[in-house]
């Protein structure tokens, strides 16, 4: 049925059939058609890209995840079905024989959890668990963790649960034997390090191999061998660190160039500088994940953002484009016609001087005035086209306004203030009710305290309103770094702020907040040479039970006021 049969011939149709339906001149193309034309079956081709993109989605927080995730994506870069197969099979050995033993698990940790423990109170293990709880963002990290934590409670030792932060409880019974000792060091080697070495899986497997050594060795020459074998271990990971530190220099780095470029972009955006110097901040201190969070959010609003106005920018230029070339165009046009205008008078003056009786003449006459006619005519329609142009000129810089007012009200709608980075009304809204619900759900306590900056405008007057401005900042950042990470801070009106404690009583809400005092006669605002002390007046309220959060607000905000009038730089409970 093949109309060709010449591989040549087949090859010069599918490249006429590429350009006759405007087909992409691509390989894939060029090949699907050959195959059309040949009549014969299309070669499956290797889906790649698809396999990347899937392996690209895969969870990594395990080593084995990560090491499946590699797998598949050697396998799509190798184009290799015997390793796509391989890597299929460890996924489904993964899922079938590492399925977390909840049940074992569960067993254990009740009856250690109720088992006493000298030097270990209740409310310690409960917070330890707590911590664990908070600290886990997977079922697969929470099981890792829970069974670290009951291990540790079966050695009857309150370890520090990871993440966690404050004091490990002393060991019960003074010093540690050596036997606890042993234990302890194959923890760190099997949990703490094979988890850090995610990314090295060698020497996580190492570390795990390290772990089973330690718990062995009994003869002291057992413990002479593993001397040497840890030394050369902690070698390694030396490496590793300093390989990671460079990484993540290298990382930074590279977000600070992506970020400086997005700036250059957009100059006249004064919005998005805003956003940008705090982001440039941001990345310019020690790195921490509650911080590299902000980044990330704070960078995909100005992504957002900055589609929408590159967006607008570019029709806005394309309309300008398109009025200049139509413009070129009418006035190309009209100095044609009246050049050729020129030429015909000229051809009629020439005419006339030549003409030798009164017909003549009349007919020359008859001729200019046709002519002017014309040119009047033209030159009419050309102010006419002048006008709409006009016109149309007018109503593209009212939408390029329109879109601009739109602009900064949808700028409005993102969730952090660009001067002190702290969130906005609406960033403060949305974690309120996330930290809400989740203290309801949890029956925990949770406080809000507001705070405003005593003899501000006194500030504002005497130093002026840039110094004003830099003080907010200075204050936003003395209060962020001195509440705990699962705090939020946000700007609630002009030198006002509200800070949310989830987890927290009235009392140790009303401690925080005088920590923050505290913190601020250690660390004045800097104006010039000058030191300038900031105070604020604080109210802190405990939401109730089913208080609606706004109602514990206005209590905090009458206690913030009794602080005013009890002499200001205080804090006081609602
Ligand atoms: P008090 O101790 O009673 O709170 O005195 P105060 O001067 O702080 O009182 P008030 O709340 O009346 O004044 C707040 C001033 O804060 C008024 C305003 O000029 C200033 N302000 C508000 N927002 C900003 C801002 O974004 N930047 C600067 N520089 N000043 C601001
Ligand atoms: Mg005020
Ligand atoms: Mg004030």
């Amino acid at each position: 049925m093949a109309e060709f049969s010449q591989p040549s011939e087949i090859a010069r149709e599918a490249l006429r059939r590429l350009a006759l339906r405007r087909i992409p001149p691509t390989p894939d193309n060029y090949k699907a058609l050959y195959h059309e034309i040949a009549g014969t079956p299309a070669a499956e081709a290797f889906p790649e890209r698809h396999l990347k993109a899937i392996a690209a989605a895969l969870p990594r927080a395990t080593p084995d995840q990560l090491r499946l995730a590699r797998q598949l994506e050697q396998a799509a870069g190798e184009q290799s079905w015997d390793q796509l197969r391989a890597a299929i099979a460890e996924a489904a050995r993964q899922a079938g024989s590492e399925a977390p033993a909840w049940g074992p698990l569960l067993k254990e940790f009740l009856a250690q959890y109720e088992r006493p423990v000298a030097g270990m109170t209740a409310a310690k293990k409960r917070e330890s668990l707590e911590h664990v709880l908070a600290a886990s963002g997977n079922a697969d990290i929470l099981f890792g963790r829970l069974q670290s934590l009951v291990r540790s409670w079966a050695q009857g030792e309150a370890a520090r649960a990871p993440g966690a932060e404050g004091e490990a409880a002393p060991i019960a019974g003074g010093p540690p034997s050596t036997a606890e000792l042993r234990e302890l060091l194959a923890l760190l080697l099997e949990n703490s390090l094979a988890t850090l070495l995610a990314e090295s899986p060698d020497l996580a497997a190492e570390a795990t191999r390290l772990a089973g050594e330690v718990r062995a060795a009994r003869a002291p020459e057992q413990f002479a061998g593993l001397t040497g074998k840890l030394k050369k271990f902690s070698y390694r990971l030396q490496f590793v660190a300093e390989d990671q530190a460079e990484l993540r220099a290298a990382l930074l780095r590279v977000l600070q160039l992506v970020v400086e470029n997005i700036d250059e972009l957009v100059l006249d955006d004064q919005w998005l500088h805003g956003q940008i110097q705090v982001v440039t901040d941001l990345i310019g201190q020690p790195l921490n994940l509650r911080r590299l969070d902000d980044v990330e959010r704070r960078l995909k609003e100005v992504i957002v953002k900055q589609g929408s106005l590159k967006q607008q920018l570019n029709e806005a230029r394309d309309r300008l484009k398109n009025m200049l070339a139509s413009f070129v165009d009418r006035l190309a046009r009209f100095s044609e016609s009246t050049s050729g205008y020129h030429d015909k008078i000229e051809r009629c003056a020439q005419r006339i001087s030549a003409a030798r009786d009164i017909t003549e003449l009349s007919d020359v006459l008859d001729e200019v005035m046709r002519e002017t006619r014309t040119m009047q005519l033209d030159a009419q329609r050309s102010r006419d086209d002048m006008a709409e142009m006009r016109r149309r000129a007018n109503d593209a810089e009212q939408e390029i306004v329109r879109l601009q007012n739109e602009l900064s009200q949808a700028s409005e709608m993102v969730r952090h203030d660009p001067l002190t980075g702290a969130l906005n009304r609406k960033g403060m809204e949305e974690a309120m009710e996330k930290e809400v619900a989740r203290v309801r759900r949890r029956g925990t306590p949770l406080c809000m305290a507001l705070l405003d900056i005593d003899n501000f405008k006194k500030l504002n007057d005497s130093l002026g309103h840039d110094a004003g401005d830099k003080a907010l900042v200075h204050l936003a950042q003395v209060v962020r770094e001195t509440i705990r990470p699962q705090d939020s801070l946000a700007r609630y009106g002009g030198e006002e702020f509200v800070v949310v404690l989830p987890d927290t009583g009235l009392d140790d809400a009303v401690k925080a907040m005088v920590r923050v005092q505290r913190e601020l006669t250690k660390r004045f605002f800097l104006h010039g040479n000058d030191k300038v002390l900031i105070t604020f007046s604080c109210g802190v309220a405990e939401l109730m039970d089913t208080e609606p959060p706004p109602e514990a607000l206005k209590r905090a905000d009458g206690a913030m006021y009794l602080a005013k009038r009890q002499g200001k730089n205080r804090v006081l409970p609602a």
